[in-house]
């Protein structure tokens, strides 16, 4: 009996040091971390100095889908977008029907002239340099191919779409969305913007419209209202109307963001700034 008293006091007195021990351990902080903090305070790449605790708190208002397709391939991931960030920011600016953009009349400084380009007619039509030269590039390609890609509307000044909108403003299209941007809303006051060869929604039918679908975004254009996402953009299917995004953030816009510019430029006008903070070989 007395025996059995000072096996169970024992007992007793090693769950106190025990629970005591693991006590005090836990009352340190910073000793000892969980395995999820240890991951929290890790680098996730060697391209940039964030943590995955603040990498991931940029991921969080993104769909599941495309946080899956960022986490699938996280090297390729951030070797995207460190490519991205040699591109200067207002290349990726996000315009939507909330979101115009900043200033609201603004126009870019680089904008150059597209006679001796092929244009549909012999209005004066402008696009910003890099998106001029890409534009040439890709309807040089297309001309190799047989097909002919011509532009319709390139840069439009912010009275310009003033005009147009209050002249189609009560205008909708198939989907019940307005077929013309409000002013300050408009792809095509960067300069980046170009509405090519037809504005019907059958071009998608047509060889040119199938040749710039599968060819656009090697010259970095992409398609800005597609089909099924009306909801999302605000705007009707526009099988004609591209922006330039540079071939990287093409090929970024359809490896992870399931090729829906909107989620992209979304991601990079908020977080652009975030990714060039912390590059690393800046
Ligand atoms: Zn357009």
């Amino acid at each position: 009996m007395k025996r059995k008293t000072a096996a169970f006091a024992a007992a007793a007195l090693f769950l106190l040091i025990a629970a005591a021990s693991s006590a005090f351990t836990a009352r340190i902080p910073g000793n000892e971390p969980t395995a999820a903090e240890r991951a929290a305070a890790e680098n996730p790449s060697e391209r940039f100095g964030f943590t995955r605790a603040q990498w991931e708190s940029t991921l969080v208002e993104l769909p599941a889908f495309i946080r899956n397709a960022i986490h699938s391939d996280e090297e390729l991931f951030f070797k995207e977008m460190d490519e991205i960030l040699d591109t200067e920011r207002s290349f990726f600016v996000h315009i939507d029907t909330q979101t115009p953009v900043e200033p609201i009349d603004c126009r870019p400084a680089d904008l150059v002239d597209l006679s001796g380009y092929p244009v549909e007619t012999d209005k004066p039509m402008r696009l910003r340099k890099a998106a001029a030269e890409a534009f040439a590039a890709l309807s040089q390609a297309a001309a190799d191919d047989g097909i002919r890609i011509f532009a319709v509307s390139g840069y439009r000044t912010y009275d310009y779409q003033k005009r147009l909108y209050d002249r189609m403003k009560n205008d909708v299209g198939k989907a019940g969305l307005p077929v013309s941007a409000a002013p300050g809303h408009s792809q095509h006051q960067t300069g980046l913007a170009a509405d090519f060869n037809s504005l019907r929604q059958d071009f998608d039918e047509t060889k040119e419209g199938r040749w710039l679908r599968s060819h656009a975004a090697e010259f970095g254009w992409s398609l800005s209202y597609p089909e099924e996402f009306e909801t999302l953009t605000g705007y009707d299917y526009e099988p004609w109307h591209f922006r330039y995004l540079t071939a990287a953030a093409c090929r970024l816009q359809k490896r992870f963001f399931a090729d829906v510019q909107f989620y992209l430029t979304r991601y990079l006008h908020d977080w652009y700034g975030f990714y060039k903070e912390f590059r690393i070989n800046e």
